[in-house]
């Protein structure tokens, strides 16, 4: 665990989450600031910072866990489709230096844009409740 780093706080218990999904590996859970409705994140919990410091193996068991929760969700939100984003960098719009997957549901012809909104947190937590997998 890394100190100052949020999402190890989040992995760790120690900071409350809206939880998805959680096993050995990943802690997934809602975005606080969601791009759509349902935005999820997937942190493995052991701290690494972006895609090129994670070993490999580390790396396909947490996208593993990404096909699992995304297959999920899409029939629990349910959504129409969804993209996978990954950032890298200040320069990327990496804000948290710890890596995690966004899975961004798409409902309809909803236009595709990666804007943070603050969310409602009550809604939030409703809705973690009820795709909880
Ligand atoms: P990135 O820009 O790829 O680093 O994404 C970081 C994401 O983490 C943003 O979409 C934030 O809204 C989200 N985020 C930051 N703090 C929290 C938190 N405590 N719980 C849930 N999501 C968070
Ligand atoms: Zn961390």
């Amino acid at each position: 665990m890394k100190n100052d780093c949020i999402f190890c706080a989040i992995g760790a218990g120690e900071i409350p989450c809206f939880k998805v999904y959680e096993d050995e590996l990943v802690l997934s859970y809602l975005d606080i600031n969601p791009f759509s409705e349902g935005h999820t994140l997937v942190i493995p919990k052991v701290h690494s910072e972006g895609l090129l410091d994670t070993d490999d193996a580390t790396l396909a068991a947490v996208l593993a866990r990404v096909k699992k929760i995304a297959a999920h969700l899409k029939t629990a939100l349910p959504c129409d489709g969804f993209n996978i984003l990954q950032n890298n960098g200040e320069a990327a719009g990496q804000t948290v230096k710890h890596l995690h997957f966004h899975i961004v549901p798409r409902y309809g012809s909803e236009p595709i844009v990666f804007e943070n909104k603050k969310g409602d947190m009550d809604k939030l937590k409703a809705l973690a409740e009820r795709v909880r997998l």
